[in-house]
């Protein structure tokens, strides 16, 4: 019979049946994936950390009956310190649901794979504070999807904007809009020169390694950015405040 082995994350669960749950995956090789895993909400069950929320491992998955079922799991994170702190676990809450929304079955997810644990590993490991980690995931989760925001230049015209000209941001176009551009433009977004900066610092040096300050993580733009780009309409309750 045949039996896959991948890595996922868990992105969520459903109950199914008294003891059982549904889980959906990501899968760096084959995508949204959803599983069954029973027996998972038995006490002593090998599966239960398999089968919570953010568990990260390598899955071993049996097709049969036209669907997958978990046959076992080599948990390796559990991201466990998110479960401590709420405010932490909204915006991890936040990253599944977009990796959720992103992801088809059957299509390779590499790069969004790596990108979710290192942003949940920040969010549980790290002091860093969570909104810049956040902001951070939904830059890069832009660029790996094909609209990295223009930043330089501005979207509509293409000349140059200066630092002391950044003011607006054409999030339906997807970059910085000149002060002859801005003119009379109402579906435009404000930002500031130090927002822009962190955005091109982060894209270019990582979330790690820049030394700007979190507050100019420009977290709320950043949703009203990639969200109507994604099918699915998500939620954001109490994020970015
Ligand atoms: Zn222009």
């Amino acid at each position: 019979m045949p039996a896959i082995t991948t890595q996922g994350i868990v992105l969520r669960h459903a109950d199914y049946r008294e003891h059982d749950r549904m889980l959906t995956l990501l899968s760096p090789t084959m995508g949204r994936v959803e599983a069954l895993c029973r027996g998972c909400k038995r006490p002593q069950s090998p599966l239960l950390s398999a089968s919570e929320w953010f568990a990260l491992g390598e899955y071993v998955l049996y097709t049969g009956k036209g669907r997958m079922t978990v046959t076992s799991c080599h948990v390796t994170e559990t991201f466990y310190p998110l479960r401590t702190d709420y405010d932490r676990l909204k915006y991890a809450t936040y990253l599944l649901a977009i990796a959720e929304a992103a992801t088809q079955p059957n299509e390779r997810a590499v790069e969004l794979f790596t990108l979710l644990a290192r942003s949940l590993s920040r969010l549980a490991y790290t002091g860093k504070d969570p909104r810049a980690v956040s902001a951070a995931f939904l830059l890069h989760f832009s660029a790996i999807s094909g609209y990295r925001p223009r930043l330089s230049h501005c979207v509509r015209c293409g000349k140059p904007v200066p630092d002391e000209a950044i003011r607006l941001m054409d999030v339906e176009n997807g970059g910085l809009l000149c002060s002859a551009c801005a003119e009379g433009t109402t579906a435009a977004q404000s930002v500031s020169p130090g927002q822009v900066r962190w955005m091109r610092d982060v894209l270019q040096n990582g979330i790690d390694k820049t030394t700007l300050p979190d507050a100019d993580a420009p977290g709320a733009l950043l949703s009203d950015y990639v969200e109507p780009r994604l099918e699915k309409k998500l939620r954001r309750d109490g994020l970015w405040k």
